[in-house]
């Protein structure tokens, strides 16, 4: 209450610094934004994984030509690194939902500059389990897809994609085990006959989270599956 009644009548502080005045409308100051969600940096197309320097022009990651994700192409705001990983864990765990509103518009100026993004796509939010939801009370991934849908023009279908299983955590599971552990998690309620997705989530570890919702939505019809997260494991 007293949160939003100074929100109201100061601009608001930059999330990361504390020290600038963010943008009107965001809450991150434009320096932090240059300094820690700066484009331009040379990621897999597929599951934005950083690529090593020693390898310049190369387009996707060793890991990805060798076994080519059910997704076709992931963009990421950073990478899952300080000051980000506190932003995303604030999100999560003390439901700083404005942190997901920020992440959603980012997310929509990122793709503003992408040229392969499908202009009809339609945005999916990655389910959470059921008992999840049920503990934390919101899904984040709905909150990020929300604000980017409505400051990117776009649809978002929140359901269609179901997570059907209650997953273990993943964290410490080798990736076979993570791959295993997700197997059937997701089923998709009707058709995606034709359709272009972007699938929104908050952090991609090793990605075979969002590589079972692909596969869902692909079985479904869908044709272009685009992942758009916020942070990325390096
Ligand atoms: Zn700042
Ligand atoms: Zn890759």
């Amino acid at each position: 209450m007293l949160r939003s009644l100074a929100y109201r009548l100061l601009p608001p502080q930059c999330v990361v610094c504390e020290l600038h005045a963010g943008a009107p409308s965001t809450s991150i100051c434009t320096h932090c934004e240059t300094d820690f969600f700066a484009p331009g940096i040379d990621r897999c197309e597929r599951c934005a994984i950083r690529l090593p320097v020693e390898q310049p022009g190369a387009r996707m990651c060793g890991r990805c030509l060798t076994t080519v994700p059910n997704f076709d192409a992931t963009t990421t705001l950073a990478d899952y690194v300080s000051p980000v990983d506190g932003m995303v864990m604030a999100m999560k765990f003390t439901a700083r939902l404005d942190l997901a509103d920020l992440f959603g518009r980012l997310l929509a100026r990122r793709l503003s500059v992408l040229p392969s993004a499908a202009s009809d796509a339609i945005v999916i939010p990655v389910p959470l389990a059921f008992e999840r939801v049920r503990q934390r009370g919101f899904n984040q991934s709905s909150h990020i897809a929300r604000a980017f849908a409505v400051a990117a023009g776009r649809r978002i279908v929140v359901d269609q994609l179901l997570r059907v299983r209650h997953t273990p955590p993943q964290l410490s599971l080798a990736l076979k085990e993570r791959r295993r552990n997700v197997r059937g998690a997701f089923s998709v309620e009707g058709k995606l006959d034709g359709q272009n997705v972007l699938v929104v989530d908050d952090v991609m570890t090793t990605g075979s989270t969002l590589d079972e919702a692909a596969r869902a939505l692909k079985k479904a019809g869908a044709v272009h599956v685009h992942n758009l997260i916020v942070a990325r494991t390096p």
